[in-house]
């Protein structure tokens, strides 16, 4: 039968959807007794996991993320297991042994699960872009396509959502081996593996201690095969679960987050030029995560940071000038392509009152304590900030 489908429910809203990383939730085995009980405590528990508890980098960007979920019931619990002769009738045919042998692989009839997302997000304004199935069952097991697809009742669930995640938003490959023969293949799309034993493919953090995970190097075992092709770290969450994520991991899952992500939300507009304005603001999508540099006709102020910048406290001479905000992320744990991790807004300011003469020396004196501000102002806005003496 068609899933029943409500439509979505926003769990955790962090600002604006088109400036976010909008992580969905779908659910299999879950029935109407189920979906509000305990298909939002498993939901919960990952997201607990999520940001709350050192699964770096998750936490540091909890802010870049909104969370939905889509309430699908199905008539039973669980999920196949065929070679047991264990079907149940649910609305996703979630099946354990999802490649015909291995029991671990869990994972779901993609076109329903489409269907039902599509649905259940008809007329949102946004789109999924971490998608997630949790499915009602306490056997081990998960996969990563489309979707990062995990037995929501197992007691490693959310370690198991995270490890597919790796695969379903940043295209990462296992970094295990299994096949005891030689790799022969291509080079492999995934920033996580090469066949280059020297691990040239991430130079950037050869010989990088990384704490929890010890020396990136070129380690060989990885993507099913023993031999002939490396992995970043002898042991990393690709490999095992209850590891953390390697640099290279870490850095990939970063960079996809500003697929989705600008450093800022909104700003003064500079679709005109302003006049003698008191205030110029940006807003980022979190203090604690990005900056802001201030400049005025290409000179970096080192003075201004923060949201808020006042041109009128910065002695500006009469005509046209530029302001420019620079946003970015003062994270070291990207190495790359850190372009996509700062955004820069500028705006043209005319000023047409002179300032006041004799002030600017003495102003630039103070520029160490605190902003220069002036004592008379074009505007009669009352100042709260400490003036000159
Ligand atoms: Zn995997």
């Amino acid at each position: 039968m068609s899933p029943l489908l409500a439509v979505y429910t926003t769990v955790l809203n962090n600002g604006p959807s088109a400036n976010r990383v909008d992580m969905v939730f779908l659910g299999d085995g879950y029935r109407a007794t189920d979906i509000s009980t305990i298909y939002p405590a498993h939901i919960n528990a990952m997201l607990s996991h999520f940001f709350d508890e050192g699964e770096n980098p998750f936490p540091r960007y909890r802010n870049f993320f909104n969370v939905h979920r889509i309430d699908v019931i199905s008539n039973e619990d669980g999920a196949d297991v065929p070679p047991l002769g264990i079907f149940r009738d649910t609305a996703l045919d979630a099946r354990y042994y999802y490649d015909g042998v291995t029991e671990r692989l869990l994972y779901v009839n993609e076109s329903k699960a489409n269907a039902a997302l599509a649905s259940g997000l008809s007329g949102a304004g946004f789109s999924a872009e971490m998608k997630l199935i949790t499915v009602n069952d306490t056997r081990y097991g998960g996969g990563g396509g489309t979707y990062a697809v995990y037995a929501g009742g197992n007691p490693f669930s959310t370690e198991i959502a995270l490890h597919e995640l790796g695969h379903s938003f940043s295209r990462l490959a296992d970094e295990y081996g299994g096949s005891s023969g030689t790799y022969t293949g291509a080079e492999p799309n995934e920033v996580n593996v090469t066949k280059d034993p020297t691990g040239a493919k991430w130079a950037h953090w050869l010989g990088y201690d990384q704490p929890g995970i010890g020396l990136i190097g070129a380690y060989e075992g990885a993507r099913y095969w023993d031999r002939g092709i490396y992995r970043p770290s002898f042991n990393s969450k690709m490999r095992n679960l209850n590891r953390p994520f390697d640099a290279i991991a870490r850095e990939k899952i970063i960079l996809d987050i500003y697929n989705y992500v600008d450093p800022l939300d909104t700003w003064t507009s500079n679709l005109a030029t302003l006049v003698d304005p008191d205030t110029i603001t940006v807003d980022v999508v979190d203090p604690a995560v990005i900056d802001v540099q201030w400049y005025i006709d290409g000179t970096l102020l080192p003075e201004a940071a923060g949201e808020l910048f006042d041109p009128q406290a910065w002695n500006l001479s009469v005509g046209l000038h530029q302001i420019m905000a620079r946003a970015y992320d003062t994270t070291d744990w990207v190495r790359i392509n850190r372009w996509k991790l700062e955004q820069s807004v500028s705006w043209s300011v005319l000023v047409t009152v002179p300032e006041p003469p004799g002030l600017v020396g003495m102003l630039m004196g103070l520029a160490a304590l605190y902003p220069p501000r002036r004592t008379t102002g074009r505007r009669s806005l009352a100042r709260s900030h400490p003036v000159c003496p």
